[in-house]
């Protein structure tokens, strides 16, 4: 038998030993310690952990690498981010987003992600143009990753008239996904027009919601149990997603049990974006101060699904971030406290296998039949590639190596001079 690519000594999770990964064009034909056959390429990975291509369920890619043209945001709130965002959002051309949207889709790639998706301010401010952008730098990267984009009304739909108009418009012009921002409008009745019109917008586009909820410290938020209620009457729970849920952290027990159930019920996602939200929350609080991360351990407990996100790079929200999965997951192993082993692996599938069931991905793992996005980790352990944050040291998309990363060290001591 002869095969496009077989990876050799590869270390996959619930597999004892290593085994050899053959690739039949974009997907894995077979499995196996030995394997016979031999394939056109052959890459000796010399006993790594190779997993599943990291995918990254948030990331506002019209946003990222502006934070050196811009004043930096001293009360450190999102509300200033937001209104810092707006003179660039004025200013920004087509090209421009496009070019440092290509500079992190890269950087995305590299660090072992083959899908993102990514929100895209829809407003009067800006119109369509970051959404052109960033249609164009997908475009650009159809050979390296595969990219979702989301419909994202930052300022509000009914607080900028005119977005719900620019909603369909987007949706008609390349927006896969719907999004929203409930909690930036008036009040919760608002907030409920709001969510009812995207949730109707998506099932009129046959589309996924994924929406920037509660995401303010105010406990009185409480606009992801009306995300929950609606989509629930809609049958739209497993094709909606909600994001940051912060005020889920300043919620009382009792209300955030009842409404994390609930969500378990109607089958509706949670993305955490702990990053940002870690640097954002809690910025008016004196101490004990709320950190603005949802309940990740009964989230998960209550079997709500749930991914972690890079949200920003280098703009008004975040000074940080590389768009790495494995920084990510490290953050939010920290932010919910997740260290046990099993935990850990649980860190590490939020960036993987559940962020892969939020956006709905088919024949995602490692495993037969499932398309060839691969990432082999210099690491041979989950919790080794966490805590060193190891290198890619091959990234595969389809079958093909589309990344690779060799990090070179010397440790000099006296007398052994480098040659
Ligand atoms: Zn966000």
């Amino acid at each position: 038998m002869t095969y496009d690519l077989i990876l050799r000594n590869a270390l996959v999770e619930g597999r004892d030993g290593a085994v050899d990964i053959a690739i039949a064009g974009a997907r894995i034909a077979e499995i196996a310690a030995g394997l016979a056959g031999e394939g056109a390429a052959e890459i000796d990975v010399e006993g790594r952990l190779v997993g599943p291509a990291f995918v990254q369920p948030h990331i506002h890619l019209d946003k990222v690498l502006v934070g050196s043209v811009m004043p930096p945001n001293v009360s450190g709130t999102l509300a200033e981010a937001i209104e810092l965002l707006h003179a660039t959002k004025r200013a920004a051309t087509v090209e421009e987003v496009r070019e440092r949207a290509g500079v992190v889709i890269r950087q995305a790639v590299l660090a072992g992600t083959t899908t993102i998706r990514s929100h895209v301010d829809v407003d009067t401010i800006g119109g369509l143009r970051p959404l052109e952008g960033i249609a164009a730098a997908r475009a650009d990267h159809t050979d390296l990753c595969d990219i979702q984009l989301v419909a994202f009304p930052q300022e509000g739909i009914w607080r900028d008239p005119g977005t719900d108009e620019l909603m369909r418009q987007a949706m008609e012009q390349g927006a896969d996904v719907v999004g929203g921002m409930p909690h930036w409008e008036a009040d919760h009745e608002e907030a409920r027009r709001h969510i009812a019109f995207c949730l109707d917008l998506a099932l009129a586009q046959d589309a996924d919601v994924d929406m920037h909820v509660d995401e303010t410290d105010d406990g009185n938020w409480r606009s992801f149990e009306i995300l929950v209620e609606e989509a629930e009457r809609r049958d739209w729970g497993p094709r909606t997603s909600a994001g940051h849920v912060c005020a889920m952290a300043a919620w009382d027990d009792e209300f955030a049990a009842a409404s994390i159930r609930h969500a378990a019920r109607a089958g509706v996602n949670v993305i955490t974006n702990p990053p940002t939200n870690l640097m954002l929350q809690g910025r008016n609080d004196s101490e004990p101060r709320r950190r603005g991360i949802p309940r990740v351990k009964e989230l998960l407990a209550a079997g709500v699904t749930v991914g972690a996100g890079q949200d920003c790079v280098d703009d008004a929200f975040y000074p940080f971030g590389t768009a790495d999965p494995l920084q990510v997951a490290l953050i939010v192993a920290h932010a919910a406290q997740l260290g046990t082993p099993e935990e850990i692996a649980t860190a590490l599938r939020m960036v993987g296998e559940d962020a892969a069931r939020i956006l709905r991905l088919p024949d995602y793992g490692v495993l037969p039949g499932a398309r060839a996005d691969l990432v082999v980790l210099d690491a041979t352990t989950g919790r080794d590639a966490l805590r060193e944050q190891s290198p890619r040291r091959w990234v595969l998309r389809e079958g093909r190596v589309v990344g690779e990363t060799v990090r070179e060290q010397a440790l000099l001591r006296s007398g052994t001079a480098a040659g």
